[in-house]
């Protein structure tokens, strides 16, 4: 069905509870695990029912904010789900007190139980006030930044809107972009600082409400860490530091000299890879599009499959328009079994990664549709990034169609800044770790504390010269520290699986992508090193792996030909 054909249906409430209420009572009553079965299937139907309306409102009111209807429709829902979560919490709990539990982990595997009961841990009613708390704290902090009026250039910009410059390869007006935008933050220093303190102090007490050691061990269950502890995470840290860091590094001097700029780099010359700028689309956003359609068409069955049902039922929207809202993001839609993509096509490299990353994601959904019952169909976070972060190495194969001439400048980019990320990624976590081990650090000890990872993690900085990033503060700017807490290491992990992909792609790309497919194939039925293992690739945990694949790709970007770079 067409994206735009799919009926939208006002919930409602309290119709919803009294049917979510009847269907856990006959779960509870059911004296056969078939009854009791049965009774689930329907509570799955309403789950999904209630999760298609609320995705149908935000996409329409996403794609266009102007509409009166699908803004208060939104506005209802934000209101109204937090409602629901209670009801939807019963069936929770009845699952993991269900007498039948044998026979349901036996036909759904007990992975789900092991996920509810992590979610149990991070829910209490008498925290609901602290979590209202913890929201409006983070919402005024992606306001704040929102807020951003920035003057360069004699314009006024947002922070996005100065996203550009900050890759100018002019490196006057690059230094001067990224003055502006620290002088920004700067000027802000007092309210980041109060509402992280805010923050912490606020999190390590739910924490404690909920019987709970300190934030880290909540902040793990919240991201359903099921497969590894802080101990594994502080293992895969010392890994990085051995193997990445040393590469990245050498990435780094090489590119100082390229582009004719003194090591160690300020935080605007590391910004700049090459002299003539960073790689861009060869053609438009129509020409973008049409690539995408042959490269799925061509990779295999299965994603023709997929890549046939998005055009076809319209399922993205990726072209910026006014009133659109800004971003990009792949939505399920269960009760029509689709995906639907959007994205804000700028002209940039973003484009391409919008028809990989996040159609990597939407195949990894498309594949699992009929999946049964939902808490199955999606991973956790890091093996979702799995999906959408290899998709990106995937599509090499059509880096012609995508970049034209500078295909070759783009594979290089891409794996070195592959390479790149792990360390910064990695470091966001370790600092998250030590700030949330020692919640009384005042403002002042917590920059201190980036600059000194700053050191270990990315040694190819220079702190000083720009306000604010010279300062140690660049912490500051990244969204997931103070909205997202311990989400970042996520995509470090699937960085590491992305690029075990790519290692194997050198050799044997068949094998890598049937290694994909299984992997996109056992969707959310198993835990994150489950999946690895059975799918063929190394536990990202084992520092082994991360050492192979910094020999794969430190031999394959010291043999790239550098006269192709400029
Ligand atoms: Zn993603």
């Amino acid at each position: 069905m067409k994206f735009n054909e799919m009926r939208y249906v006002h919930l409602d409430i309290e119709s919803l509870k009294e049917e979510i209420c009847k269907s856990v009572n006959k779960f509870k009553s059911a004296d056969t695990f078939e009854c009791a079965d049965t009774a689930f299937a329907e509570y799955g139907r309403l789950a999904d029912t209630v999760e298609t309306q609320t995705a149908l409102a935000y996409i329409r009111h996403t794609v266009n904010t102007l509409d009166e209807f699908y803004d208060k429709e939104q506005e209802f829902l934000d209101e109204n789900l937090p409602v629901l979560t209670e009801y939807f919490q019963m069936m929770s709990k009845a699952l993991l007190e269900s007498p039948f539990r044998d026979e349901f982990t036996k036909k759904y595997g007990e992975l789900m139980f092991i996920n509810e009961e992590m979610d149990l841990k991070t829910f209490s009613p008498e925290i609901v006030g602290d979590l209202q708390e913890e929201n409006k704290l983070t919402t005024e902090y992606e306001k704040l930044l929102a807020s951003a009026q920035i003057e360069f250039n004699g314009k006024i910009c947002t922070v996005s809107q100065l996203a550009p410059y900050k890759q100018d390869t002019d490196d006057k007006i690059r230094l001067e972009a990224w003055t502006a935008e620290g002088r920004f933050y700067k000027e802000n220093k007092e309210q980041l600082d109060s509402i992280f303190d805010k923050l912490v102090r606020l999190r390590n007490k739910i924490a404690k409400n909920l019987g709970l050691e300190d934030f880290t061990q909540l902040g793990y269950y919240r991201m359903r860490r099921n497969s590894y502890t802080k101990e594994d995470v502080a293992k895969f840290r010392e890994a990085v530091q051995k193997y990445l860091v040393p590469l990245a590094d050498k990435i780094y001097r090489e590119t100082a000299e390229r582009i004719g700029r003194p090591y160690p780099l300020n935080y605007a010359d590391s910004a700049l890879m090459f002299k003539s700028g960073n790689p861009k689309p060869s053609g438009n956003a129509d020409d973008i599009l049409a690539a995408a359609k042959n490269f799925y068409r061509t990779l295999s069955p299965e994603t023709a499959e997929f890549i046939d049902f998005m055009f076809e039922n319209e399922l993205l929207d990726v072209l910026s328009k006014k009133g659109k809202a800004q971003g990009g993001y792949c939505i399920e839609i269960p009760d029509y079994k689709a995906e639907f993509i959007f994205a804000n096509f700028n002209g940039t490299s973003d484009d391409v990664e919008t028809v990989t990353h996040e159609a990597g994601h939407a195949f990894a959904g498309y594949t699992a549709r009929n999946i049964f019952p939902a808490a199955l169909r999606s991973p956790t976070m890091e093996s979702c990034e799995i999906h959408s972060m290899s998709m990106e190495f995937f599509a090499w194969k059509a880096a012609g169609e995508f970049y034209g001439k500078e295909a070759d400048k783009f594979k290089y980019s891409h794996l070195a800044s592959a390479v790149k990320f792990i360390p910064y990624g990695t470091m966001v976590d370790h600092f998250q770790h030590i700030v949330y081990e020692r919640p009384e650090l005042t403002p002042e000890q917590r920059d201190s504390v980036w600059a000194e990872l700053t050191g270990v993690y990315m040694p190819w900085i220079k702190l000083g010269e720009i306000p604010f990033y010279g300062d140690g503060c660049a912490w500051q700017r990244q969204h997931h520290i103070y909205s997202s807490p311990f989400y970042y290491i996520d995509y470090c992990f699937a960085q590491t699986v992305a690029l075990e992909f790519w290692a194997m792609m050198q050799t044997d790309w068949e094998k890598a992508w049937e290694s994909y497919k299984k992997l996109v194939g056992f969707a959310g039925t198993k835990k994150f090193t489950e999946l690895v293992s059975s799918s063929g690739l190394d536990n990202p945990f084992d520092e082994n792996t991360l050492r192979s694949v910094c020999e794969t790709a430190s031999k394959w970007l010291s043999e790239f030909d550098k006269t192709k770079l400029d």
